[in-house]
């Protein structure tokens, strides 16, 4: 395997090939800088009681971008670039149906805001009349494999994983540089008619400071274990799971790869411009790079 070239805007950007026991790996170096008029705001640690929806906690006094806040992202731009360029899209990989080119809802009942979702271009409602919910899932029921009906996996849980069924991508954490991380002990500033905090002053606890560079990495497994390789469809048994890869008619495996992340992911990974909430106070406004 050797490294991939890869061309975005008038970049090259050249990513590592390794082995890793029985997998081959891409390793892109990522980059994630909060933008100069903004700041991250650090929540407490997650809990399924919580739930808040901060980008960054605190691990041993330093501030962390966990990778699944990263992946959520993530998950949402790829899903914003299938629905934006569908209609390209299906020229590009050859296909009859452009549902199977739609994004999942990954939940297993949408639930009412989901369900708005499906009228921008998520699958769900093409299938009425089928048991199929909207959502990704392998089910392998004895020697029978069970994929979502007519449509099999989505682009974007191709990439992030499904119920059942891995994806290509791995996420580290992201964390600052030793030392070079910038936090704000807020100053809450009280409104002194009602004695509450203003409103837009209230931010909870502390920040990350503007200009703080993250830094982390996303993984592409180039070839499992099983002996699926990015870029192809999968096959499990003599299905065929990934229906949207089944009928493009490039044959050169790398440059598969090559416009699979020059069409999709890079894409989408630099139009993260968003990590966490508090969007309304101005937080979480990010840049989003791949070094090279
Ligand atoms: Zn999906």
């Amino acid at each position: 395997m050797n490294n991939l070239k890869i061309q975005i805007d008038t970049k090259e950007i050249e990513i590592s090939a390794t082995n890793k026991g029985t997998t081959e790996i891409l390793t892109m170096q990522v980059k994630v800088s909060v933008e100069e008029d903004s700041f991250l705001h650090i929540g407490s640690s997650p809990s399924p009681l919580t739930e808040k929806k901060a980008a960054v906690f605190k691990v041993d006094r330093t501030p962390v971008i966990p990778a699944s806040s990263f992946k959520g992202a993530l998950r949402n731009q790829i899903e914003l670039l299938l629905i934006r360029n569908l209609s390209e899209l299906k020229t590009q990989f050859n296909l009859d149906d452009e549902n199977k080119l739609k994004p999942c809802i990954p939940a297993p009942r949408p639930t009412k805001s989901e369900q708005e979702l499906l009228n921008l271009g998520y699958r769900g409602s093409i299938m009425e009349g089928k048991k199929y919910t909207g959502h990704c899932e392998i089910q392998v029921d004895e020697d029978k494999i069970e994929i979502p009906d007519g449509l099999g996996i989505c682009p974007v849980c191709y990439f992030m994983g499904a119920t059942g069924i891995m994806g290509f991508l791995r996420f580290s954490n992201f964390y600052p540089h030793e030392g070079d991380w910038l936090v704000d002990q807020t100053n809450i500033r009280i409104d002194r008619k009602t004695g509450t905090a203003a409103p837009k002053a209230k931010v909870d606890g502390e920040q990350v400071k503007p200009g703080t560079i993250f830094h982390g990495t996303i993984e592409i497994i180039n070839k499992t274990p099983q002996g699926f390789e990015f870029g192809n469809p999968r096959k499990i048994g003599n299905t065929i799971i990934d229906l949207w890869l089944e009928k493009w008619q490039e044959s050169d495996t790398n440059k598969r790869k090559k416009l699979m992340i020059e069409t999709l992911l890079f894409p989408a990974i630099y139009n993260i411009k968003f990590l966490g909430g508090q969007k309304s106070k101005g937080a979480g406004k990010v840049k989003v790079e791949i070094e090279g």
